[in-house]
């Protein structure tokens, strides 16, 4: 009876695994859009972070823990863009699928070129970036290799649904190609132009679309604006006629908007999460539409 009892578990323990969803945990909204895209209703998604959130600094909450105990898979940015608040989650969590080495932990900055990366590693000036520029998913092109990185992670996590994945992959990848193409075309005619930026969270974007966006009203990231700082900014865009600011959700926009007065520019909202911005809920394809059609069309304004 004992045995009979304990192969009908084993029986029904199997039979729930092969139609049990993935249960995965996204630190960030751009991630969980993409998350999303390759695990369709294959996956059960959780994201921790708001997308009006600064990701360096998320608010956490007990709850993160109870998720990241029960998921298959967390999936994080990496290159320390969540060092402050996810390593103590992941470790209260006590879940030993997503140790690192496992591939339960996606860390996307995998196989992804990270720019900025300091020759040595010095955090003595408050420079939240020590490990290089970790706001590399707001390049289309880095999101194809994030989406890849995340399709063969679930592949290998759920080797069943490997076709599934496979396909969405492919859907999402060709749907991104056509619009990296129209993208380019959108901000061709501004090659070159110069735009201040509040955080330092935009070295991919401009590279990848020929902006110039090196000012900034944090004199380092992480360090908030300081009046002998700002002094200066005004004197530089003044001098190189830059007339765009953008801000994110999260960052004091009135500090932007300060600025902005003193040097005839207009403030752009911004976000590098899909629901950062009214009207982007619908993905990070969505989101970078609004982006580039945004700034496109600040930078198009004459002043
Ligand atoms: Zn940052």
């Amino acid at each position: 009876m004992k045995n009979f009892l304990s192969i009908l578990l084993t029986v029904l323990t199997v039979a729930t695994t092969a139609h049990a969803k993935l249960n995965v945990v996204v630190t960030t909204p751009d991630l969980a859009s993409i998350a999303k895209e390759i695990g369709g209703d294959r996956i059960e998604l959780a994201t921790l972070a708001r997308p009006t959130e600064d990701p360096h600094f998320v608010d956490a909450k007990p709850s993160f823990i109870v998720k990241l105990n029960r998921a298959d898979a967390v999936i994080e940015g990496g290159a320390e863009l969540e060092i402050g608040w996810l390593p103590p989650l992941i470790d209260g969590a006590r879940n030993t699928k997503l140790d690192s080495g496992k591939p339960g932990h996606i860390a996307c900055n995998e196989g992804v070129q990270l720019l900025e990366v300091p020759s040595t590693l010095d955090r003595s000036k408050g420079d939240i970036h020590a490990a290089g520029n970790p706001h590399f998913m707001i390049d289309p092109v880095n999101a194809k290799i994030v989406a890849r990185h995340i399709a063969d992670s679930f592949c290998k996590l759920d080797p069943k649904s490997t076709d599934d994945y496979q396909a969405n992959l492919k859907k999402f990848s060709d749907a991104l190609d056509a619009k990296i193409a129209e993208w380019l075309k959108t901000l061709a005619p501004f090659k070159g132009q110069q735009i201040v930026g509040y955080h330092n969270s935009w070295p991919y974007f401009a590279e990848r679309f020929g902006l110039k966006i090196d000012l900034f009203l944090e004199p380092k990231p992480g360090i908030p604006p300081s009046p002998s700082h700002l002094a200066e900014l005004i004197g530089k865009m003044k001098a190189n006629k830059i007339h765009v600011i953008m801000v994110d959700a999260y960052v004091n926009r009135k500090t932007a908007e300060t600025v902005a007065q003193n040097t005839d520019a207009i403030v752009v909202d911004v976000s590098q999460f899909p629901g950062g911005l009214k009207g982007t809920e619908g993905g990070y394809i969505q989101l970078l539409d609004r982006v580039v059609n945004g700034l496109a069309k600040a930078l198009g304004e004459k002043k």
